[in-house]
C-alpha cells in the first residue's frame, strides 16, 4: 500500500445500480451521470468509463476546471454539461470543445452569444430557469431579452435543455415548495414554447425527485449520489419502499475505503484516549490506531461519531479524529492483528453488515465526506 489508505469501485454494483435506475425512469429520459467533486470522491477517472460501459453518455460537472479534468477521461461519443461556473475565458474553451453548459441570465447568453459569433460556433445552452430556488436562474422578467436574443443569434446557439432545480427534493417538508417549483417551470416551458423556443431536453431532478416524483423527469434527469448507491435521505428511501417495495439493497453502495491497522493499545478504564479529554474509557478495552484522519478525507466531525469494520464487526471511532489517525474500539474484536484490515466505507459480506461507516448518519454528511476523499488516495475498479 502506497497510500495509508485505498479505495475500490465495484463494477457490479454500479451495473447493478444504473438498471435500476434505468427501470426507474424509463426508456424514454435520459439520465445525465453527475460526477462533480471528483464523482463524489469515487474517482473520475475510474468512473467515467464504468458509466460509459453501462450505456451513460452524458456528464455532468458543476464547472469549466471539472469539464477539463473530465475531458481526459471521456470518449468522443460523450457529451459534458456544465452546472455552474465558468469564468470569461474558460468560456472559449467551452464553446470550442461543443461542452454543453448552464445560462442562468441575460450577461451570461450574451458573453457566450459574442463568443460563439467569433469562433463560427453553435454554443450549446441549457436555460436554467429561476422556479423558486432563488440561488441561480433566469428570472421571468429577463425571458423576453433571452428569447429575442435567441431569435436574433439562431446561428450561434443550440438550445439544448430548458431546466431548473429543485429547493430539497429530498424531503418531504419541502414538498409544498417543489410541486410550486414544478408548476413554474412547466408554465416557463410552455411560454419559451409559444415563442418557437424548443430545447431538445427539458430536466429538473437530480437523484431524490428522480426517485420519487415521476412528473418531474421529463426527458432527463440528473442522477448524482444515487448511482453511487447511496440514498438521499432515509424519506427518499422510505417512501421508494412504501410506492414501489424498494429496499435499502435496492441501490448498491460502489465505494469501498480501506486501510489497516497501525497499531493496538490496551486502555484501562478511566484513562483517556488521544488528544484532551474528549474520551475516556467506562471500562478495560483494546483500541487500535488507524493511519487515515481529517487529511485524508475522514472527516473531524466523526470524533467520538464514526464507525469502521474490523473483521466485519463494527467499530466505533474514540476521541477525536486527527490530521493523519483515528482511534477505534476493537475490544470486543477478537484477535485482530497489526496489519489487519479496516473497512472506513464498504461493507463485509461474510458478516453482512450491509452499512457500514457512517452511512446511518446524517446524508448531508455522506455527500460531504464522499466529495472530500482527497485526489491522491489509490482508486481500483474491482469486479
Ligand atoms: C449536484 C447536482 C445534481 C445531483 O444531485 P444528487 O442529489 O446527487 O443526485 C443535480 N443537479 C444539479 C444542478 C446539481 O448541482
Amino acid at each position: 500500500m502506497d497510500n495509508t489508505s485505498y479505495i475500490e469501485i465495484s463494477k457490479k454494483a454500479y451495473k447493478s445500480n444504473i438498471r435500476f435506475l434505468k427501470k426507474v425512469v424509463g426508456d424514454n429520459v435520459k439520465i445525465s451521470s453527475v460526477v462533480k467533486g471528483n464523482a463524489y470522491g469515487h474517482g473520475c477517472e475510474q468512473m467515467i468509463p464504468l458509466a460509459e460501459q453501462n450505456g451513460i453518455n452524458h456528464f455532468s460537472v458543476f464547472s469549466a476546471y471539472e469539464a477539463k479534468q473530465i475531458a481526459n477521461y471521456i470518449s468522443d461519443t460523450s457529451d459534458i454539461m456544465i452546472l455552474g461556473f465558468i469564468t470569461a475565458e474558460q468560456l472559449e474553451w467551452v464553446i470550442e470543445n461543443d461542452i454543453e453548459f448552464y445560462v442562468s441570465n441575460v450577461d451570461g447568453l450574451e458573453n457566450a452569444g459574442r463568443i460563439a459569433r467569433l469562433f463560427n460556433k453553435k454554443a450549446k445552452i441549457h436555460l436554467e430557469l429561476e422556479t423558486g430556488f432563488k440561488r441561480t436562474g433566469i428570472e421571468p422578467e429577463e425571458f423576453d431579452r433571452i428569447i429575442l436574443y435567441l431569435h436574433e443569434n439562431v446561428d450561434n446557439f443550440e438550445v439544448k435543455g430548458i431546466c431548473t432545480h429543485f429547493a430539497g427534493a429530498e424531503s418531504i417538508a419541502n414538498y409544498v415548495r417543489v410541486k410550486n417549483q414544478l408548476i413554474q417551470f412547466k408554465k416557463h416551458n410552455k411560454y419559451f414554447i409559444k415563442n418557437n423556443i424548443n430545447a431538445e431536453y427539458l430536466h429538473a431532478s437530480s437523484s431524490s425527485a428522480a426517485l420519487i416524483y415521476p412528473e418531474t423527469r421529463f426527458n432527463m434527469v440528473r442522477i448524482g449520489i444515487a448511482q453511487y448507491g447511496f440514498w438521499p435521505t432515509l424519506e427518499v428511501l422510505m417512501t421508494r419502499n412504501n410506492k414501489y417495495g424498494d429496499r435499502d439493497a435496492s441501490l448498491k453502495r460502489v465505494i469501498s475505503w480501506k486501510s489497516e491497522i497501525m497499531a493496538i493499545k490496551k486502555v484501562k478504564k478511566s484513562e483517556f484516549v488521544g488528544y484532551g479529554n474528549s474520551f475516556q474509557a467506562a471500562k478495560d478495552m483494546t483500541v487500535a490506531v488507524v493511519p487515515v484522519g481529517y487529511n485524508n478525507g475522514y472527516s473531524r466531525s466523526l470524533s467520538n461519531r464514526g464507525h469502521v469494520l474490523v473483521h466485519g464487526k463494527r467499530a466505533e471511532v474514540v476521541g477525536v479524529v486527527t490530521m493523519n489517525t483515528i482511534t477505534v474500539n476493537i475490544t470486543d474484536v477478537k484477535n485482530a492483528q497489526l496489519g489487519d484490515e479496516v473497512i472506513l466505507i464498504g461493507s463485509h459480506n461474510k458478516n453482512k453488515i450491509s452499512v457500514a461507516s457512517f452511512s446511518e448518519m446524517s446524508n448531508y454528511l455522506n455527500y460531504q465526506i464522499l466529495a472530500r476523499l482527497p485526489m491522491n488516495i489509490p482508486r481500483f475498479v474491482v469486479e
